[in-house]
């Protein structure tokens, strides 16, 4: 594909206009200011529109797309407790297959290629990503109160199986990693012995920190004053120098030190902080440490939706409430928090920007929409001013998922049919 005389954000997410991208085999093979005079194939008339790299989402919980409008209103812990595990409790795998299905329509459709998901339902997930094309970066969710082995817990024999059928499935479009939920739903055993088992394979993990107020006090309570971050580095859980946490609304200057110097990475996920009145991460005190900073939708359930470009908008606006400072951070920062910083907590080096050499996860905005008029400043009105329904095409190394409002690969009408009676069913059980 050639996308002809088009608007992109560079490298450094500065603006260039009347350009000439050339995707070959997956890869962005050039970027010119004239048309490669040798090249015969599909071209892309660009006029009037954008190409950026595909937004990548830190933090979601695919299957929950079922949970969208479920439990409103609700603290995080009469939410988690009285809503959504007695919900998940009834779902199949065939239900968290339709759910992640749903929500990387979802994805694709407002412009994410790539996803860090976290959740049960391993097969279901990996299997729906691998069908629908996007990039994800699957870990199977672990937790137990109780001093079983590792190796016996449900959780954990599931992580291995989907760690062995799928990670570098689909030329790498899918990876496996390991997670542990929380500080607060595992005991210290196994924390510790998980800990041992992802530094002894070296592997990539994510975990929640310091979400809540509550959840922060009371870690501080059980282990002697550490907060969530101490605790964990106390574990063994960030030694592998590849640890990204959700969340960290709660995280103290210590905190950001540690995380710092042992190269943990944060997914911001403003929208389910504010739902579930979580409060307001301090976004640039963790750039100004020197973190990797993503940005993450959370599950549909504590949002409600999985469109990266309001969670963008909202990460510039509460940057700035929190800091009383309307520069706390430029529509730049902003961008390459929602794409690069998000490869990057992948560890998708190849990926995020518009660069020669790098994957062609590539998004086309459609800039002739009244909200986007005039066009001042592209990059800003693309954080302050777009929406995921702006997006026309989405492309993952090089292949088309979404264009014009049709998938390429997903029955979507199909889809939304099943999901609404899977949720009819779950709920008639509880
Ligand atoms: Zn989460």
């Amino acid at each position: 594909m050639l996308f002809e005389k088009i608007n992109i954000t560079d490298e450094n997410f500065e603006l260039k206009t009347d350009m000439y991208v050339r995707v070959e085999s997956g890869k962005i093979s050039s970027i010119t200011e004239q048309r490669p005079e040798d090249y015969e194939g599909e071209c892309y008339n660009g006029e009037g529109k954008l190409l950026m790299p595909g937004l990548v989402n830190s933090h979601s919980h695919l299957p929950m797309t079922l949970t969208r409008g479920y439990g409103d209103g609700l603290t995080l812990q009469s939410w988690l407790f009285d809503k959504i595990f007695p919900f998940e409790d009834q779902m199949t795998d065939e239900d968290a297959y339709i759910g992640t299905m749903l929500g990387i329509a979802e994805m694709l459709a407002s412009g994410t290629t790539s996803v860090s998901d976290m959740y049960m339902f391993g097969e279901s997930v990996c299997r729906a990503a691998l069908e629908s094309g996007i990039k994800c970066n699957f870990s199977r969710c672990i937790s137990s109160g109780s001093e079983t082995p590792l190796e016996e817990l449900k959780g954990f024999k599931e992580a291995m199986a989907v760690k062995e059928k799928y990670d570098g499935a689909n030329n790498g479009r899918i990876r496996v990693d390991y997670s542990i939920h929380a500080e607060y739903t595992s005991s210290e055993y196994t924390i510790g012995k998980f800990a041992d088992y992802v530094n002894a394979h070296d592997a990539r993990v994510s975990t929640h920190i310091s979400e809540t107020k509550t959840e922060h006090e009371e870690c501080k309570a059980r282990h002697n004053g550490l907060t969530p971050v101490q605790y964990f580095e106390k574990m063994g859980i960030f030694g592998t120098g590849k640890a990204f946490g959700a969340h960290c609304v709660w995280i103290e200057p210590e905190d950001r030190e540690i995380m710092a110097k042992n190269g943990v990475m944060i997914a911001h996920c403003p929208s389910s902080n504010m739902k579930l009145g979580s409060g307001l991460a301090d976004v640039k005190a963790m750039l100004d440490a020197g973190i990797t900073v993503g940005i993450g939708t959370d599950g549909a359930g504590s949002n409600n939706n999985l469109d990266m470009f309001e969670e963008m908008h909202l990460a510039a606006l509460t940057a700035s409430v929190k800091n009383y400072d309307a520069a706390a951070f430029s529509a730049k920062d902003v961008l390459k928090m929602a794409t690069v910083n998000g490869a990057l907590m992948q560890g998708r080096t190849d990926c995020g920007l518009i660069k020669e050499g790098y994957c062609a996860d590539l998004v086309v905005v459609d800039l002739e929409k009244p909200h986007l008029t005039p066009k001042n400043d592209i990059v800003s009105s693309l954080v302050y001013s777009a929406g995921g329904q702006d997006v026309v095409l989405t492309m993952v190394d090089g292949e088309v998922l979404y264009r014009d409002g049709k998938f390429t690969t997903i029955d979507i009408d199909e889809i939304m049919k099943l999901a609404d009676k899977a949720v009819c069913k779950i709920k008639s059980r509880l």
